[in-house]
């Protein structure tokens, strides 16, 4: 059976993207003077993850295992919000 190229181009690129993400949890970059996450090579862009200001439901950074208080952020890059959301979210244990 020959899979169409089309789907093989997508199930490698879910691969790679997948493969990134799971790296980038096995890293916890540190933090900067301010509190917030210091500026890494291996931190996605907030476009990767479709970052938003807003929090997206019952889900928002400050209940998310990989938010650093006050701004920071282990596995996405930049000045992230308390209240904003990604694709990445990971609640914190109860
Ligand atoms: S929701 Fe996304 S941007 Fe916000 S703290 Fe979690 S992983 Fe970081």
């Amino acid at each position: 059976m020959r899979i169409p190229m089309s789907r093989r181009h997508i199930l490698t690129a879910a691969t790679t993207f997948a493969g990134a993400v799971a790296s980038l949890m096995l890293v916890e970059p540190g933090r900067a003077d301010d509190g917030s996450a210091a500026a890494s090579n291996s931190q996605l862009k907030k476009q990767d993850v479709a970052y938003q200001d807003q929090p997206k439901g019952e889900q928002r950074c400050g209940t998310c295992k990989n938010f650093l208080a006050p701004s920071g952020c282990r596995v996405v890059s930049g000045s992230i919000n308390a209240n904003g959301w990604c694709l990445l979210f990971k609640p914190k244990a109860a």
